[in-house]
Formats: C-alpha cells, structure tokens, sequence
C-alpha cells in the first residue's frame, strides 16, 4: 500500500463529549477528509495538503485550535502549531501566539522563509507580520463554550486539537499539529504540538501528530520515538505505536496519535475516552471515528 494517504485528528480527550458535539465534529472531519482527499488524488503534495486541512480545522469552533483554541489560566488564549516535510526534512513551528489568525501558516512561512524552526510569543508575531499573515484581536479566537470548559476544569484538562499526516502520490510525507494547548496552562507554556520530535515528526519514512498531555509526549519524545522505532527496531508501525502510547502512560500521560508510514495504511490510535478522527487512503474507504 503506497499510494495517496492521510489520516486527520480532531484531538484525545477524556472530557465527556455530547451528542451534538461528536455530530457537529464528525460532519467537520469528514467536510475537511473530502477536501483533501480530492487534493492528494490530484497530485498535491502531501506537505500542502497537511498545511490546508490543520487551517480549515484551526477554523472550527469546537475544536482546540486556532478560533476555539484552550484559555490559560489568566483566561487568555495563546495558540502553538508545527509543521515538517518528510523529504526535506525541514520543520516550521511556532509557540505562544496570540494574534496570528492560522498559526499553522505562521509555522510552514517558518519552514519555507526562516534559519529557524521554532519562533514563539511576539518574535513569532512579528514574523508572522513581515510575512504578511493576517493578525487578528487576541479575543477573536475566544468561545463561549472554551470559556466553559475554562471555568469547570481542572489544571492541564486536555482535549480536541488538530492534527494531520499525508503521504502523496510521489511518496512523500508530512505532518502537521495546532492547538490551544491545556485548559488553565501556565501563560508561556508551549506543549508538545509546536516540538519537532514530540508532538510532531516527518522524515522519509514516517509522519506522525499527536494530541494528549503534552508535558508527556514532551518527555517521552514521542513523534521521534516512533519513527526510530521503525528505522532501528524495524518494529510495524502499529507496534510502535503501541509503544510510544505505553511509554506516555508509563510517564502519568494520556492521549493519542496517528501516523503514516512510506506503505502503511493510516494509524489511529489512543488511550483516551476518544479522538475524533478521520483516515483514507488510496483504494480504501474513508472512516470517521472517534
Ligand atoms: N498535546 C496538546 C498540548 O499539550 C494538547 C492536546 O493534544 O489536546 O498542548
């Protein structure tokens, strides 16, 4: 199996989802599958379509990125994504933000214009306005339902970010994460999503984004983990993902994955109550689940 492939998150959580949520989050994922599926069967780059699917879903309210992005413990929003192209093995990432409407745009203007990889807080804003992004109030991203889960949870409550992994028509991988981060965070904590290796990885052989508690994956290096598993245990990527989601337990964590290999159909896994998710691949049905 080497064909076209993706596979789209819409967060690991344990916070108990209503009905008319997992409806609403379901009709998203399989809206933005489509759109990319039709991208990946017309040649696009798999770095492309990644950058096109986390935007779309960084625009959903009741997901925890971008508009609907996780409040702080001030009760202010600051928003982390990353990107990374398999092929040339170049990452954009951004932490911290405030102001940047798409902060995955922010991250790939990072991988395709910038020295460095990771730009955070006003610096990354600054970035952002050199490169003519848009830049909007702090109080855009803001909604009434992450207000809620703001005042009735507790430190660290996870749920709901964004992420995608595609493998295109030439083989090629890429992967790419945003999200609000942790309900009630420190201001400036920047979690696992924005960091190469933890919460986000692509090289030649493997792209994978992951989603739960990040301090966790951060630790565990999770994203590298998985690939070097591949490359050096020669484990099957289903394997691997076991292990990566069993070390983070064995650190105190929870969460979820998905992850391509160069001829691996696409890999959901979590040890949440739930993650939304969304996969196809060439040949193969779509499946929305959580
Ligand atoms: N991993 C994200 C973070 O720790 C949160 C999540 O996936 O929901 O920032």
């Amino acid at each position: 199996m080497s064909g076209p492939a993706i596979a789209l998150h819409g967060g690991a959580g344990n916070l108990e989802l209503s009905s008319d949520s997992r409806f609403q989050i379901s009709t998203e994922l399989d809206r933005v599958l489509k759109l990319a599926v039709g991208r990946l069967e017309a040649g696009e780059a798999a770095l492309d379509v990644v950058e096109f699917v986390v935007s779309l879903l960084e625009e959903v309210p009741l997901l925890n990125a971008g508009i609907g992005g996780a409040l702080n413990a001030h009760g202010e929003i600051e928003l982390d994504a990353a990107i990374m192209c398999g092929r040339r093995q170049l990452a954009g990432s951004a932490g911290a933000l405030r102001r940047v409407r798409s902060p995955i745009a922010l991250a790939r203007r990072i991988l395709e214009e910038s020295p460095h990889v990771l730009l955070v807080a006003e610096g990354a804003e600054a970035f952002a306005q050199e490169c003519g992004l848009d830049l909007v109030e702090p109080g855009f991203f803001e909604t009434p339902q992450a207000r809620q889960r703001w005042q009735e949870a507790t430190p660290s409550d996870h749920s709901n970010t964004v992420g995608a992994v595609a493998r295109d028509r030439a083989g090629n991988l890429a992967a790419a994460t945003s999200t609000g981060g942790t309900t009630r965070k420190h201001t400036g904590r920047i979690g696992d999503s924005p960091i190469i290796g933890a919460g986000t990885y692509a090289d030649q052989h493997a792209a994978i984004s992951c989603t739960g508690d990040g301090e966790c994956f951060q630790r565990a290096v999770s994203a590298y983990d998985f690939a070097a598993r591949l490359n050096y245990k020669a484990d099957s990527p289903e394997l691997a993902a076991h292990a990566v989601l069993e070390k983070v337990h064995t650190l105190g964590g929870t969460g979820g994955l998905i992850a391509l290999t160069n001829n691996s159909r696409p890999i959901a896994l979590y040890n949440t109550k739930h993650m939304a998710h969304a996969t196809w691949s060439e040949g193969l049905d779509f499946r929305i689940a959580f």
